[in-house]
């Protein structure tokens, strides 16, 4: 593989290279990240993305189309079968830029919106104050419950009652619950709000009926392609059809220019995969490591923040190791085993050294890694805790998760 671009410019390639040979060779925990399949890289690398074709299938601005339209229309129409909805939007760039246009197709500047706290598990783009979320609309953010750490459904629409939000929210970044979406359409009916419902972590769950779907009830879906739905870097806006123009408008010509064919390409590609049997059995996998890893982190003394997982992710407490959810993902990066540090629910430590780290199953689960293994996993994550600032120990233990790892092929990947 990149031949061309080994003889063109060695300097990228080793950097390709490189990161190639890392995402091989380590765990890669990181909730939001797989790996896409060879297709959808093939199809995300073509010469589409030479072509220029602002507006939509049948509507173009630009001659030339006969191909693009037919590859956007298959994306639309495999994305709408696939969660069964009435009208598809695959042309935002990547997941912000989708729940951007939903504000910007919805609602007007100013108006009071609600979403989960980031410091709970919400996004930046549902009115976090340093986003344009929280900066362009007045935003109010609900929190999860103190005890449970799950969503507060009372303080939701108590809230909601109060500040009558124009849209909410509802949908998570570092959650590891169901959300309960019937809830969030009956609160948003109570006080006239538009909701949208975030998938960008879970539509590859959904899409494989492990979670349910936001569809009945949301006015509008929104996600990204490239977390548990294994597709391109991209993102996606699921309506119902009336408010198909707005939403359309919204992204074209309100937000972007040109769509990015070749990612269209490889959402039309991921969108077919996630019809076949392989990938209900990943997904199916994802759920049942995330379990059995949860089950043996509390095992080992480690605290799951709401008790364990329906989903994907895990976001556990480290403090009670003695250590900081910072200092236990450096360390679990010097052992070959990636992830991020993350806030728990009214962490008493500061954002940027919380109490927690968030853990994900989709990538290990896309290597085929079955929840048999999770023990193990849990043990070395264990380990590395309790030996964070010994440099030799953790690079013996990278020696070992490489040698586990590297038995599982990771799609997409070249082997050595
Ligand atoms: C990842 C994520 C996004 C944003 O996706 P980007 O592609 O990083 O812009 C939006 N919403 C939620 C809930 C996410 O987890």
């Amino acid at each position: 593989m990149y031949d061309a671009l080994r003889k063109q410019d060695p300097e990228i390639a080793a950097l390709v290279d490189g990161e190639q040979e890392r995402q091989r060779t380590v765990i890669r925990l990181i909730a939001s990240e797989n790996y896409a399949s060879r297709a959808v890289q093939e199809a995300s690398s073509t010469p589409l993305s030479n072509k220029y074709s602002e507006g939509y299938p049948g509507k173009r601005y630009y001659e030339g189309q006969q191909y693009i339209d037919q590859v956007e229309q298959l994306a639309i129409d495999r994305l709408k079968a696939l969660f069964g909805a009435e009208h598809a939007n695959v042309q935002p760039y990547s997941g912000s830029p989708a729940n951007m246009a939903v504000y910007f197709g919805l609602i007007e500047p100013g108006a009071p919106v609600m979403g989960l706290g980031l410091p709970h598990g919400g996004h930046l783009t549902h009115g976090w104050g340093v986003n344009f979320s929280g900066k362009l609309y007045q935003s109010h953010q609900y929190p999860v419950d103190k005890v449970t750490e799950r969503i507060d459904y009372d303080e939701v629409r108590r809230i909601a009652h109060e500040v009558k939000p124009k849209l909410i929210f509802a949908g998570t970044t570092a959650y590891p619950r169901f959300v309960d979406w019937a809830f969030f359409r009956e609160v948003a009916d109570e006080v006239g709000a538009y909701l949208a419902c975030d998938i960008a972590h879970i539509s590859g769950l959904v899409a494989a009926g492990l979670h349910p779907s936001p569809v009945p009830y949301a006015d509008v879906v929104t996600s990204t392609t490239h977390k548990t739905l294994r597709g391109p870097r991209g993102g996606m806006i699921l309506c119902r059809a009336a408010l198909a123009p707005a939403i359309d408008r919204a992204v074209f010509p309100g937000l972007q220019g040109g769509p990015h064919n070749a990612t269209t390409a490889a959402i039309a590609v991921a969108a077919k995969e996630a019809t076949l049997p392989s990938f209900a059995s990943y997904a199916r996998r994802v759920i049942d490591n995330a379990a059995a890893l949860s089950e043996a982190l509390t095992s080992h003394g480690f605290r799951m923040v709401t008790g364990g997982t329906d989903n994907h992710l895990l976001v556990v407490d480290v403090t009670g190791k003695g250590v900081s959810g910072k200092v236990a993902a450096k360390a679990l990066d010097k052992a070959g085993i990636v992830c991020n540090f993350n806030s728990i629910p009214f962490d008493p430590r500061k954002p940027f050294d919380p109490s927690g780290i968030r853990i994900g199953s989709p990538a290990i689960s896309s290597r085929g890694v079955p929840p048999s293994e999770m023990p193990r996993l849990a043990a070395w994550i264990d380990r590395v805790v309790t030996s964070h600032d010994n440099d030799a120990a953790l690079a013996h233990i990278k020696a070992e998760v490489r040698e586990f790892i590297t038995a599982f092929p990771a799609p997409g990947i070249d082997a050595d």
